[in-house]
C-alpha cells in the first residue's frame, strides 16, 4: 500500500512539474465521495513536496460516479449547485479534476476564471504507460497549426466513408497530457487534437469498419456501421445488430441533440494501443497514432450550446484525412 502510494506521489509530481507548477501557486485537487481518493491524497502530497499551496476539495455525495459511469452521463455533477466549491476552484491556479467535469458548464466557468485544469481519471497503469512528454506537446501543436490554417476537412476509408467538414469559426482543442497555460484544460493521458465544423457544416457518409472502436462502450466492431450525415446531423444509422444496438443506446437518452456531429480530429500518440482490452475509459483508442476520431453529441466544449449527455467518441483506423485537399493522415499513418 505504502509502496503503491509513493509510486503515485512520484509520478504525480512529474506530472505537476510538466504542468509548470511553482511554489507560489495554488492547486485544488477535486474529487467526489470515495472515487479516486488514493489519487487525491497522492496529488496533495506531490503538490506539497513541490512547495505549493494545496487544497483537497472532496465533495460529499451519496452517489460518487466512477469515470466510466460519468462518461455516459456527462455534464451534471455534485459540483453543479455548489457555489463554495466553484469559488475555491476559480481561485486556484491549477485544478486537478478527478471527477470528470468534461462537457459541463462548470468546467467552462472554471477555465474562464483563469484556472488551468488537468483531468486525470485513468487507471494508474495507463497513466504510467502513456505518461506525456514535451515532444508530445510539440507534435500536437504542430498539428494544430495545420488544422488552424485549413478551411475544409475531408475524410474517407475503403469502407465507404466520404464526408466533408466545413471549418468555419473553429476552436481547436489540443490534448497532449499536461497544461501550463492559464485557463487551459488538458487530459492525462492523451495526444490528439479536435475541432468542430461550423454549424450545419458536415455532409456525407461515415462508415465505421470492423475493428473500429465505439466509446464509451469500449467495444470493437465486428460489423460495419454506416452514418448518413446532412447539415451536421446524423439522419440515419444503418447496418446489422451492432448498428441497431448503437441506435438504441442513443435513443435511450431521449435527446435528439445526441445525433449532432461533434468534434473531428486525429490521434498522435505512438504509445497508445489499438485495443479495448484495457481498463479505464479508452484513451488508448482516442489518442492512437493516425486514427481519425469521429464523434457525436455535445459541442459546448467548443463554444456551442449542445450539452446533451450522450457523447460518442468513434475512433477509426486506416482512414485518409485531408485538409484543403492535402493528405495529413494516409491509411492510418501521419504524413507530415
Ligand atoms: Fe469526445
Amino acid at each position: 500500500m505504502d509502496r503503491e502510494h509513493s509510486k503515485k506521489v512520484d509520478l504525480f509530481q512529474r506530472e505537476l512539474i510538466l504542468c509548470g507548477l511553482t511554489p507560489n501557486e495554488k492547486v485544488v485537487v477535486l474529487s467526489e465521495g470515495n472515487a479516486l481518493r488514493d489519487y487525491a491524497l497522492a496529488f496533495v502530497e506531490a503538490a506539497k513536496q513541490l512547495g505549493s499551496e494545496v487544497e483537497d476539495l472532496n465533495l460529499s455525495t451519496s452517489e460518487a460516479l466512477t469515470a466510466d459511469e460519468r462518461i455516459t452521463q456527462l455534464g451534471k455533477s455534485s459540483l453543479s449547485d455548489n457555489k463554495a466549491a466553484m469559488s475555491t476552484l476559480k481561485a486556484a491556479d491549477l485544478a486537478i479534476d478527478l471527477m470528470l467535469l468534461l462537457f459541463s458548464k462548470e468546467q467552462i466557468e472554471i477555465q474562464a476564471s483563469g484556472t488551468r485544469i488537468l483531468l486525470a481519471v485513468e487507471p494508474f497503469e495507463i497513466l504510467e504507460r502513456l505518461f506525456p512528454s514535451k515532444e508530445s506537446r510539440q507534435r500536437v501543436e504542430e498539428s494544430e497549426k495545420l488544422l488552424a490554417s485549413a478551411t475544409e476537412l475531408h475524410f474517407s476509408n475503403e469502407e465507404g466513408t466520404d464526408v466533408v467538414y466545413q471549418l468555419g469559426n473553429k476552436q481547436i482543442l489540443t490534448e497532449y497530457g499536461f497544461t501550463d497555460t492559464p485557463g487551459r484544460w488538458d487530459h492525462w493521458p492523451s495526444g490528439f487534437l479536435a475541432t468542430m465544423a461550423k454549424p450545419g457544416g458536415v455532409d456525407g457518409r461515415v462508415v465505421m469498419a470492423p475493428g473500429d472502436i465505439l466509446l464509451p462502450q469500449m467495444k470493437m466492431l465486428r460489423e460495419p456501421i454506416s452514418f448518413e450525415i446532412s447539415e451536421g446531423r446524423v439522419t440515419k444509422i444503418s447496418g446489422d445488430a451492432e448498428a441497431s444496438a448503437l441506435n438504441g443506446y442513443i435513443q435511450n437518452y431521449r435527446d435528439d441533440r445526441a445525433y449532432a456531429v461533434s468534434h473531428i480530429g486525429w490521434g498522435l500518440n505512438e504509445d497508445a494501443q489499438w485495443t479495448v482490452d484495457v481498463p479505464g475509459i479508452g484513451m488508448d483508442a482516442r489518442a492512437h497514432w493516425g486514427n481519425v476520431l469521429f464523434s457525436l453529441g455535445p459541442d459546448i466544449e467548443f463554444g456551442g450550446t449542445n450539452d446533451t449527455q450522450c457523447h460518442l467518441d468513434l475512433p477509426m483506423k486506416n482512414c485518409d484525412l485531408r485538409l484543403d485537399g492535402e493528405l495529413v493522415v494516409q491509411k492510418g499513418s501521419i504524413t507530415y
